[in-house]
């Protein structure tokens, strides 16, 4: 391998800065800073200065990404809170707007922008990880409709230099992911569980991650959990001897699980004493970025019916 003298880090340590992953490009950076030359992050030119929707507007030096003002905005990679302003108004438009700026380890710098008033849920000197949800959307600032305007930097020569994550491939998987999410694949009873009453089963369900970040059994912000739903972290009558807690049915079975993988959830069914049909829904949680999009892991329950009979 040829040493190098560039001080860029991995180039698969970045997440989009947000956790829906309906949500899109409205217009990327420009990487010509001639006015009237437009560099998209696919490397088309434009000789002109209109802005091309999906792709650039002239002298852009971030990422504009659409979405409903108060939309959650994630920590893009891990880092720490190094300044942050949040008392223009939601819709307060001028030169300057409410936003979170975070370091990284490497030295480069994560912007996010437009955010609303008191948007900002992290305070300077804080540690965030990838993923985590550090502020609400707005569209305060230099803003025309509500979006956020992401911004990757990096230190040159004592100035900072904006760089553009898509054109660069920046992100954990190309074209970019959110950090966490996950799609339903199977498990191991996919009708009715019937369990005698207080009796105890095995149940298993397999997701694939299809965010951008490796999923841990251990560890702090990666961490990904199976937990009651419906309302959220409710105490289960179902709990076994083998939950964690009460709305802990287990955590990740494998030590990790890197994006596209498949991680499988194992954990014991203890049936109440009272006989009949219930349904109990279950989440993932990753420790402090917050619960799924439930609907995107197919909605998961599973209906169980306690009998008081001999289970065949
Ligand atoms: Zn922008």
């Amino acid at each position: 391998m040829l040493a190098t003298s560039s001080p860029v880090a991995a180039a698969d340590d970045f997440t989009l800065p947000f956790l829906n992953p309906a949500i899109t490009l409205s217009y990327g950076m420009d990487r010509d800073s001639r006015i009237g030359v437009q560099l998209d992050w696919t490397g088309q030119v434009w000789f002109d200065s209109v802005p091309h929707l999906g792709r650039v507007y002239d002298q852009h030096t971030g990422l504009d990404y659409g979405m409903p003002v108060q939309t959650s905005v994630a920590a893009a990679r891990s880092g720490t809170v190094v300044s942050l302003e949040e008392g223009f108004g939601t819709n307060q438009h001028g030169d300057y707007g409410n936003y979170v700026r975070v370091r990284h380890a490497d030295g480069r710098d994560t912007l996010y922008y437009h955010l609303a008033q008191q948007g900002a849920l992290v305070s300077v000197g804080q540690s965030v990880v990838a993923g985590q949800v550090i502020a609400k959307s707005g569209c305060s600032g230099n803003c025309t409709g509500p979006h956020l305007h992401f911004e990757l930097l990096r230190p040159v020569s004592g100035a900072w230099q904006s760089v553009d994550p898509m054109a660069g491939h920046l992100w954990t998987t190309w074209p970019g992911r959110v950090a966490f999410l996950a799609a339903y694949v199977g498990e191991s009873n996919g009708s009715t569980e019937v369990i005698k009453r207080l009796a105890t089963i095995t149940h298993w369900v397999d997701f694939r991650n299809t965010g951008g970040r490796t999923w841990l059994r251990d560890g702090s912000g990666d961490r990904i959990l199976l937990g009651t739903w419906n309302p959220a972290g409710r105490a289960s009558v179902f709990r076994a001897t083998d939950w964690p807690a009460t709305w802990i049915p287990t955590y990740l079975d494998p030590a990790s699980v890197p994006p596209d993988g498949v991680g499988r959830f194992t954990f014991g069914l203890h049936a109440p004493a009272t006989a009949g049909s219930y349904s109990e829904a279950f989440n993932l949680d990753a420790s402090l970025s917050g619960w799924f999009d439930w609907a995107r892991l197919g909605g998961f329950y599973v209906p169980i019916y306690v009998t008081s009979g001999q289970v065949q």
